[in-house]
């Protein structure tokens, strides 16, 4: 247990804070401080074959020990924290054996991390949590995830016995900005099939995401002397509202969950003479989301028609990008690949839970890419804040998922 513990804190303790507003690959410099560290390790630990290349994406190899063709796999997890909360000098604080209890987190800034509010503490009653100190966020999305992967590749090498086929292992730079994948090389990767290590608590397991876009609509508008514009202002805001309330009213985050999916307005911007709304549309379903999409087009088509005599033309446009698409219809043909983790799982004790992510996943861009590649538990909570946590127990669990899926698949 000290083992891991130690590994996530070295890798935690690194600042890997990414920034959207960057061009480069990886969005930040100091990312590169953990990526030359984990190609060091990698080859500590004797892994083979291992890469960085000019982008900061790491590969290495785990050689198969069969004489048997087995399918090569893949675990995949990032190193980037997200940009949403300061990752710089974080200082884990270790509870052992948990008591089921509030947690102070900051005594001087009054920071209580409480199983009051989040609920989920409770079932790790008598395990190992590590925390932050309030100040940070902690960093288990993705550390979690890589030193899980670092640790049952140690494993398997110091465990010939344990027979397993080739194994492929990946760490991206720039996953929370959404970047992950955008440059990840599969055919040099090379497997048939991978994970990320990258879910929340222990027996996540998901090959379902959203279908993503992302729409932006701009109002064109007339100002002219109030006390003068009768007949003749045109006020793009109030355009603007119009289209807002044209949306289907229930179908927001807040009010949706499972498969139901939603409109969410992220920017409004507006003067009189222009006003752009932006919104993110998003379902799991294929054909609903691209009704989603239309709706967009055709709330847009009815404001135009009824301004097109007064504006003189077309008085708003819509521009609407696809993001992302659920891997799903990319999972569901090789749906052993999901079954594999299923059975590890459940051959450790650890019951699966398998629900629609309502987001995405690098494993989503990289099944377009011609990688499947389902999402496991990595065991934190929390993410992206100061509250953000993980049970130790969770990372040696996911430790064994991987050496199971491992042991499995060649077994096949
Ligand atoms: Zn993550």
């Amino acid at each position: 247990m000290q083992h891991i513990i130690d590994r996530f804190i070295s890798y935690v303790t690194v600042d890997t804070e990414s920034d959207p507003n960057s061009d480069t690959t990886p969005s930040t410099a100091k990312q590169w401080d953990l990526a030359n560290q984990l190609v060091e390790e990698l080859k500590a630990i004797g892994m083979e074959d291992v890469t960085i290349d000019d982008n900061a994406y790491i590969m290495a190899t785990l050689p198969s020990n069969v004489d048997h063709e087995v399918p090569v796999i893949g675990f995949v997890s990032h190193f980037d924290t997200t940009p949403d909360f300061t990752g710089a000098n974080v200082k884990p604080q270790i509870v052992h054996n948990y008591d089921g209890g509030d947690i102070v987190l900051n005594k001087e800034l009054d920071i209580v991390l409480s199983p009051g509010y989040f609920k989920d503490m409770l079932q790790y009653k008598g395990q190992t949590l590590i925390t932050t100190d309030g100040t940070t966020l902690l960093g288990a999305d993705d550390k979690a995830g890589i030193t899980e992967i670092v640790t049952a590749m140690e494993y398997l090498i110091q465990h010939p016995e344990i027979k397993h086929g080739k194994i492929r292992v990946g760490f991206t730079p720039d996953e929370e900005i959404g970047r992950g994948a955008h440059k990840f090389d599969v055919a040099k990767f090379g497997a048939e099939w991978a994970y990320t290590m990258d879910g929340s608590q222990i027996g996540e397991l998901e090959y379902e995401n959203f279908n993503a876009a992302g729409a932006k609509i701009t109002f064109k508008g007339k100002s002219v002397h109030p006390g003068y514009a009768k007949g003749k202002m045109i006020n793009s805001m109030l355009i603007a509202n119009d289209f807002i309330s044209a949306l289907p009213k229930g179908e927001v985050p807040e009010k949706t969950t499972g498969y139901e999916g939603f409109f969410h307005v992220v920017g409004l911007n507006g003067s009189i003479e222009e006003t752009t709304v932006q919104l993110i549309i998003r379902d799991h379903d294929r054909a609903k989301f691209e009704d989603r999409k239309q709706l967009v087009q055709k709330i847009t088509d009815n404001i135009n028609n009824s301004f097109k005599e007064q504006f003189g033309g077309d008085i708003a446009t819509a521009e609407i990008k696809d993001s992302y698409f659920n891997m799903k219809e990319k999972v569901e043909p090789v749906m052993h690949i999901v079954d594999i983790a299923e059975k590890a799982m459940k051959e450790l004790g650890i019951e699966p839970i398998i629900k629609p992510i309502r987001g995405g996943t690098d494993g989503s861009q990289l099944s377009y890419m011609g990688l499947p590649c389902p999402n496991i538990f990595a065991g934190g909570h929390n993410f992206h804040g100061k509250y953000e946590y993980v049970p130790v127990e969770s990372m040696q669990k996911a430790v064994e998922v991987i050496v199971k899926i491992a042991e499995l698949t060649a077994q096949k």
